[in-house]
């Protein structure tokens, strides 16, 4: 392992670097596998600090009228806007994704912010007059006061906005957890944060494990709310973790998304959306698809369209020119993934492409996996029943609808889903019946930030997007007016 260029001090607590106590965390390139980064981790002291930070400013920030914090909030996301083009590599250079792929994210993160920004200005509350007579009520929304959010390495920044947006226009203070894998974008991002304005200790970053940083912010007593996005496991254990002090909880767990191709889809753009949808970002996208269910009278076309897709993709370092995937994040992923795919195949399913690393020497030291294409492995295989997180599409053939959506919703998961038709009968069908927090017809995976997004099932509680986000981060209060 050659020499780490770059230590960082760890946790961004109340507007300043921070030097954690723990063990550091390495950061590593997943194209080279080279290891280019230490970052001291937080111990559950260094998460106190950022706590207690977030707890002395949020009562200031949260008697600021909401749109003097959406202002605030918008200066600051334009100053991290300036700072793209040294945000973009950051990314790329610690999660693997391609330099457009990386733009794509942090621009979304910054469109979250600015769509909350927008709302803070139209917010209105409901008034009942006439009550009882002379009486009248009116529904008080308050902050909740400090959020610990806590998310993955597939996308650091978006995930983050999603909670940072809401909970910080509605008057809470945060303190986010990055992966242990993925602390730097977010570190700088929040640093650029505080240049553009944001008072200190409204937002603040801790990094470490999960199992120690993670859970000390999870069960701090002044943690009034974890906004979680990450696997089903450890959103199931958070949410028990909660209960004690009755926490509020928003979970964003695992998906296994089905897509629907009926007989008389566009099949152009439903085998272009089944390549984009599974191979994007590496595959590793909680919404993406994950599953395809095409009928058999068009099977055979689709399935060579999308085998000639895949072995077309261009696989190489996100920082390259040209490289439509890059490599996985860590080994571990990578392990996970070929051994969801073997076992599937083991088990009865046709490897139509990939299963392995690509043969290009120069990506041999990168946690690199070559776009796989598996027809028809059993129902009850692993690429069947589990979360596959990479790039490994499984496609079977089914008869009907009703079959599609029989073996759509068999499925411990519930998070998006995709039906391709031009019959609006056929289409409304399915929207009603498949059991997920999004259907999209004839379109797949663009999350709206006007939309409210969240799992049904195993993949989760709550909601993230829309103004339906607020009532996630506020308690509200029905005050009554009496008549004297
Ligand atoms: P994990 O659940 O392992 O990790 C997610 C985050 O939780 C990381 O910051 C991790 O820290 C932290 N964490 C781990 N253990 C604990 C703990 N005991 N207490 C508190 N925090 C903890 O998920 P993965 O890293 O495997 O991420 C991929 C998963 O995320 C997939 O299942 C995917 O579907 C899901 N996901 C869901 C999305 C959605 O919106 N529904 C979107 C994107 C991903 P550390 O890094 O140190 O382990």
């Amino acid at each position: 392992m050659s020499t780490v260029e770059t230590t960082y001090a760890g946790s961004f607590i109340a507007g300043a670097q921070h030097r954690n106590a723990g063990d550091s965390l390495e950061v590593v390139n997943p194209a080279d596998g080279r290891r280019f980064a230490e970052v001291a981790a937080a111990s559950a002291a260094d998460v106190d600090a950022a706590v207690q930070a977030a707890h002395k400013a949020q009562r200031t920030w949260s008697e600021l009228a909401v749109s003097k914090r959406g202002e605030i909030l918008g200066r600051a996301a334009h100053h991290v806007e300036e700072h793209l083009d040294e945000l973009i590599p950051l990314l790329t250079r610690e999660q693997g994704k391609t330099l457009r792929d990386s733009k794509i994210e942090i621009t979304k993160a910054i469109d979250t912010l600015m769509h909350y920004v927008g709302l803070s200005k139209s917010l209105r509350g409901a008034h009942t007059p006439n009550l009882d007579p002379g009486v009248e009520g009116y529904v008080l929304r308050r902050p909740l006061g400090v959020v610990g959010a806590i998310v993955p390495w597939n996308f650091p920044t978006t995930l983050l906005a999603n909670k940072l947006a809401p909970a910080l226009v509605a008057g809470n203070a945060v303190v986010a957890k990055p992966a242990a894998t993925t602390p730097l974008t977010t570190l700088r991002f929040a640093e650029l944060l505080a240049e553009g304005g944001l008072p200190e200790g409204v937002f603040n970053v801790v990094t470490g494990q999960g199992s120690v940083a993670g859970e000390a912010l999870v069960t701090h007593e002044k943690i009034r709310k974890i906004a979680f996005t990450g696997s089903t496991p450890v959103g199931e254990r958070i949410m028990a973790q909660a209960a004690r002090g009755t926490k509020r909880v928003t979970l964003e767990l695992g998906g296994s998304d089905p897509m629907i191709i009926c007989d008389d889809a566009d099949l152009a753009a439903a085998s272009s959306a089944a390549s984009m949808g599974r191979f994007y970002n590496c595959g590793q996208a909680c919404l993406a698809i994950k599953r395809v269910y095409v009928f058999e009278s068009v099977a055979d076309e689709m399935i060579e369209s999308v085998v000639a897709k895949a072995k077309r993709l261009k696989v190489g370092r996100g920082d390259a020119d040209g490289t439509q995937m890059g490599p996985m994040h860590t080994e571990a992923q990578r392990a996970e993934v070929a051994g969801q795919v073997s076992r599937s195949v083991d088990a009865g399913g046709d490897l139509r492409t990939g299963g392995g690393p690509p043969e290009d020497a120069d990506l041999a030291d990168g946690f690199f996996y070559a776009p796989t294409v598996v027809t028809d492995p059993p129902h009850d295989s692993a690429m069947a029943v589990e979360e596959v997180f990479g790039p490994a599409l499984p496609i079977w053939r089914v008869k009907d609808l009703d079959e599609a959506i029989e073996r759509a919703n068999a499925s411990q998961f519930g998070l998006g889903s995709s039906v391709w038709t031009r019959d609006l009968k056929r289409a409304r069908e399915a929207a009603t019946r498949i059991e997920a927090g999004y259907t999209w017809i004839n379109s797949r995976t663009k999350v709206y930030d006007e939309l409210p997004f969240g799992g049904w099932k195993s993949s989760g509680y709550g909601k993230e997007h829309g103004e339906e986000a607020f009532d996630f981060y506020t308690e509200t209060k029905s005050v009554v007016l009496g008549a004297s």
